[in-house]
């Protein structure tokens, strides 16, 4: 093997890989969220209602991006936590 051949890490491990579309993602929140649709039936032409993966347009329009890995996750938008409250809500649990 040639000692100065770039070493390219390791492939990331799979985390919340969906066997229907094949997509990875970081979380199982964010795994959830890429599904829409009613549990009664799965997605067809007569039932466009029913259970489906998102489109990765959909999943884009969520805010949905990948990581160095190619795992799709939901960055908090600035702005969009309210950190106060959480402080809050820890500081009353822990009472
Ligand atoms: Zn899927």
């Amino acid at each position: 093997m040639d000692a100065s051949a770039p070493v390219l890490p390791p492939p990331a491990k799979p985390r919340n890989v969906c066997t229907s579309c094949g997509l990875d993602f970081n979380s199982i929140e964010g795994f959830d969220r890429h599904r829409t649709g009613t549990h009664a039936y799965l997605a067809d032409e007569t039932h466009p209602d029913g259970r489906r993966c998102r489109t990765i347009e959909e999943l884009r329009v969520l805010g949905f991006v990948q990581d160095q890995h190619g795992r799709w996750y939901q960055p908090a938008a600035a702005g969009t936590v309210d950190w106060d409250a959480i402080r809050a809500r820890r500081a009353n649990a822990a009472a």
